[in-house]
């Protein structure tokens, strides 16, 4: 049964992922609530109604849930108690079992494991202890990272010597980790599908992916990879999201090493940073398509306009005052977006840049120089 225009969606989360997913969805004529903490947010500035209420706040989210029609989500850190009470009354798309997998690192592993994804060599780590046997078998470099609640490089800490162990186990907080094996990789790509109720899967391509101190900084689309690389690479999501059996948006992060092979890092069952291109550079974005697929709608083409790239605008740009808007702009291939967010703090995402030129590497220096001219002298 198909959710169709006129109805009202629910979001989880009200972070810029939601934004431009309300943005798709109005434009399709949808209403949109969203549920969150906070206030005047991201996404609530665009939704027809805000919930400021905690995740496990189970009697808000009951009520939420009463006046939607479909529930989806901006960000996969939420209660399981929550999914639950949401799928009593509504549609869950995608549904508690994928969050489950892909909010907990360790079980993200496993299930990659277990449908024959290669990742990167882990362990899975309890305590100080096994952290030690952990390094004594993977050896170092390694990285640890925490099971939950780890993003942009949060709750993880790089270990070049085994006499690190104690003090990495307690800068992670002593939780439950993964410790995986440092991966020397040439390039990161991530692959962004998505699934509709009916199993038909659309892709973006390959994607490719700069990061600095952790935090996404550029995407580049399409990737610079070899063809036989790109086919593998959209092989492996494909069968990710047909393995959850996800409805919706999923965005698997890859590593691609010097020889071409190519490792799992990290999944997202939702829009992704890396897809903010597909806003100005393809048929369809990957926030309509999250609309389509949770409304049990077709799924949109995937055509992509031109190569193309975007840059991040972190709040570290207001460091010397307001950005110069119009400077950024007088290349008129810049597209700009930003997300509402009121305090410019360092390293928060406050919107991005793209840029659909003759070659990816004429969007990249398009969008390289707009964020240059941002900056006041
Ligand atoms: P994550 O939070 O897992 O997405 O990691 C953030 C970033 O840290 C990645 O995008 C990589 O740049 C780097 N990183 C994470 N895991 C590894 C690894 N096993 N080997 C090398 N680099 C990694």
């Amino acid at each position: 049964m198909i959710v169709a225009p006129g109805a009202t969606l629910g979001v989880l989360g009200s972070g810029q992922l939601g934004r431009m997913f309300a943005i798709a969805a109005r434009r399709l004529g949808y209403r949109v609530h969203t549920l969150s903490p906070d206030n005047d947010s991201p996404t609530g500035q665009i939704a027809d109604e805000e919930v400021s209420a905690s995740y496990d706040d189970l009697d808000a989210v009951r009520a939420f849930a009463r006046r939607i029609a479909v529930a989806t989500f901006e960000f996969e850190n939420v209660p399981a108690a929550t999914v639950d009470v949401l799928s009593d009354a509504v549609p869950v798309r995608p549904s508690g079992a994928v969050l489950h997998v892909s909010q907990h690192r360790a079980r993200e592993k496993q299930f990659l494991d277990s449908i024959g994804v290669p990742v990167a060599a882990f362990r899975i780590v309890d305590n100080v202890d096994g952290l030690r046997a952990a390094l004594a078998d993977l050896g170092c470099p390694a990285i640890l990272k925490t099971a939950s609640f780890g993003y942009d490089g949060k709750g993880q800490v790089r270990i070049g010597r085994p006499e690190e162990a104690d003090a990495a186990w307690a800068s992670i907080g002593g939780v439950q980790a993964v410790l995986e094996a440092v991966v020397p990789f040439e390039r990161e790509v991530s692959v962004i599908v998505a699934r509709a109720l009916d199993g038909t899967i659309v892709d973006y391509g390959v994607i490719e992916n700069a990061h600095r101190r952790h935090i996404l900084d550029v995407s580049l689309c399409p990737a610079r990879v070899a063809a036989d690389v790109g086919r593998r690479a959209v092989a492996l999501a494909r069968r990710i999201a047909e393995a959850f059996e996800l409805v919706g948006v999923l965005c698997t992060e890859m590593f691609v090493t010097p020889g071409g092979e190519i490792l799992v890092n990290e999944l997202a069952p939702r829009p992704h940073n890396s897809g903010h291109l597909t806003i100005d550079a393809h048929v369809t974005c990957q926030f309509e398509q999250q609309v389509r697929a949770v409304c049990g709608l077709p799924l949109g083409s995937t055509t992509a306009l031109g190569p193309a790239a975007m840059a991040n605008l972190l709040g570290d740009v207001w460091a010397g005052g307001e950005p110069r808007w119009d400077a950024a702009l007088a290349d008129p291939r810049v597209k700009l977006h930003l997300y509402g967010k009121r305090a410019p703090k360092p390293g928060r995402k406050m919107g991005h840049l793209t840029a659909v030129a003759a070659t990816v590497e004429e969007a990249e220096a398009a969008v390289r120089q707009a964020r240059e001219r941002l900056l006041r002298a």
